[in-house]
């Protein structure tokens, strides 16, 4: 339920209003306005009657918010969230880039790879150390090792790192490391590992299931802003379809879908939305164009013997000639590039 309260309402008849809310045992969030103020309420399992609060004085109205999920939509919140990684905003008007490896698989490697996106001019720096592979018998990432590189990578290039978190086993090593974290496709909706997420003060990018709805990807996000972390951006990555010409099918009409319905940041992933390296860079191109906030690209300089994803991987320099393209799209549309904010290197 959504309460709009009048432009001349008192702090008394507010108050009334959220020890209202109190009483029914429900969570009141305060949402300032330009010309005042609404109460979004949450926790109530079955919809609330608006006359509870419309006789209420300084009430102007009461509305049932029939999406599903509140804090992550549009209705609870004016204006855009922008998630701060280091100093780079996600969801502002710049292009933010996370690039890197599918898996880090050495120090020297990770190094590498880190230095020559940045050099390209991608922000972030993706890389996972814990891997969910289809196949036991497939590399599983290094682990702690792992997000040591990644934190040398990050040391060398002052590039925040993106790293998945698989489990809640691993969750305080991961949280240590990263400047994100990853919630894969797989884990879309494992709710107990999204509420332990939400209790964290880190940003966390929420990847869409294999074959979610858009529901049920924001349900996602509600897990965890409720539980209130409000640092939470989308990545869509292609969803499972018919086609039988590329590894998932990219989604890009979610792009503008979910503008309208979250004031959260979205991304496209076109590596695992293609899984073929000649189709991500097209992918990338047309995700600027339709408005994605920013785009996360696995890039390998030796394609050939990445232990994870190799097939889909760019090289060094077709990611930079891509990244000049991109620049030049985001360009036309007003845009550009995000920079850092407090100087940074
Ligand atoms: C990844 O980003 O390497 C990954 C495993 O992605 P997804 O969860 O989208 O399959
Ligand atoms: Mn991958």
């Amino acid at each position: 339920m959504l309460i709009l309260m009048s432009s001349d309402h008192t702090k008394k008849q507010l108050a009334d209003v959220l020890a209202r809310v109190r009483k029914l045992h429900l969570k009141a969030h305060v949402i300032p306005g330009r010309n005042s103020v609404a109460v979004g309420i949450t926790g109530n399992a079955r919809a609330l009657d608006p006359g509870l609060f419309e006789i209420l004085p300084g009430v102007l109205e009461a509305m049932r918010v029939t999406r599903p999920y509140k804090l992550a939509g549009r209705n609870f919140k004016h204006g855009d969230t922008v998630v701060t990684v280091g100093p780079f905003g996600i969801g502002g008007p710049g292009l933010v880039v996370i690039a890197g490896p599918c898996a880090v698989e050495s120090e020297a490697q990770i190094i590498r790879i880190a230095h020559s996106v940045k050099k390209a001019g991608a922000q972030l720096l993706r890389g996972g150390a814990y891997k969910p592979r289809t196949s036991p018998y497939a590399f599983q990432g290094l682990g702690r090792k792992g997000l040591r590189f990644l934190a040398k990578a990050k040391k060398e290039t002052g590039m925040p790192i993106v790293t998945e978190i698989l489990d809640q086993r691993s969750l305080d090593d991961v949280a240590e490391y990263a400047d994100v974290l990853q919630v894969g496709a797989r884990n879309m909706q494992n709710f107990a590992l999204l509420k332990d997420l939400g209790k964290l003060r880190k940003p966390v990018m929420l990847k869409r299931g294999l074959s979610a709805t858009l529901d049920e990807w924001l349900m996602s996000a509600e897990y965890l802003l409720s539980e209130g972390n409000d640092q939470v951006f989308l990545c869509e990555r292609g969803i499972r379809a018919f086609s039988d010409h590329a590894r998932n099918t990219l989604d890009l009409a979610a792009v503008p879908a979910v503008k309208e319905l979250s004031h959260l940041p979205i991304i496209v992933d076109p590596s695992h939305a293609t899984g073929v390296r000649s189709r991500v860079a097209s992918m990338a191109r047309a995700a600027v164009a339709a408005g994605a906030h920013g785009l996360m690209i696995e890039v390998h300089d030796r394609p050939d013997q990445a232990l994870c994803d190799g097939m889909q991987a760019l090289r060094p320099d077709d990611f930079a000639v891509l990244m000049r393209d991109l620049a030049a799209i985001s360009a036309a549309l007003d845009r550009g590039m995000a920079a850092p904010k407090h100087g940074g290197r």
